[in-house]
């Protein structure tokens, strides 16, 4: 079965396909099937409205099963932020560097114990019959003192499990225990009862 994934960013499709193929869900995005789909306005006020705006959205302009994700990482010193907001936390959309500098910066002095973050995924599913899912994932670790490793994207240099950062993990140790990879094992959950 074919799903449109609303998303451009190819490591959040790569993370999705190596989750989903192995059950028969194939995942392409608009682009790959020659449908341009208008970014919606991130407006919601949580992971979970913004990922049903993009499925809503995807599946309504290409009449697909349309997959839509929403996620970031939550500081606790910081009152959960940047949430909602990671991607655009130092201004630009999707500055990776600057926004790493931007929480190394809000951390200054900042003990270890007090560096507790989590990353949030909220995926959801919308078919063409008006069914939806909506499942969230989660994954717990401390933010660390400096850049480490050069896998994954977005904050996984800083990100810290088990004392080791996100960016050196391998893409399938990652999936094991990433916000990202529990989110998908649940959706594949519901989508194996209603497929
Ligand atoms: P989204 O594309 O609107 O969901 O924005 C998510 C933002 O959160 C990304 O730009 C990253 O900064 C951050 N983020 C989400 N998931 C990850 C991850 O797995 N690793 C690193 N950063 C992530």
């Amino acid at each position: 079965m074919d799903f449109i994934l609303a998303t451009n960013n190819m490591k959040k499709l790569a993370e999705m396909q190596r989750i989903l193929s192995p059950l028969g869900i194939n995942v392409v995005t608009a682009k790959m099937i020659g449908i341009e789909i208008p970014d919606v306005i991130e407006d919601g006020e949580t992971f979970e409205e913004n990922a049903r705006k993009k499925a809503v959205n995807a599946c309504e302009i290409t009449k697909m099963p349309a997959i839509a994700d929403d996620s970031g990482i939550c500081v606790d010193y910081l009152d959960g932020a940047p949430g909602i907001y990671s991607a655009r936390f130092s201004g630009g959309h999707g500055n990776d560097e600057a926004n790493n500098d931007l929480l190394l910066e809000k951390l200054e002095g900042v003990p270890m114990e007090q560096r507790k973050a989590h990353y949030a995924c909220a995926i959801c599913c919308v078919f063409p019959d008006g069914k939806e899912i909506t499942v969230r994932g989660e994954c717990h670790g401390y933010i660390g003192f400096e850049r480490d490793g050069n896998e994954g994207f977005g904050y996984d240099p800083l990100f810290l499990v088990d004392g080791k950062a996100f960016g050196r993990y391998t893409a399938e140790e990652k999936d094991k225990i990433s916000h990202r990879g529990n989110a998908l094992r649940l959706l594949t959950k519901e989508l194996e009862k209603i497929i």
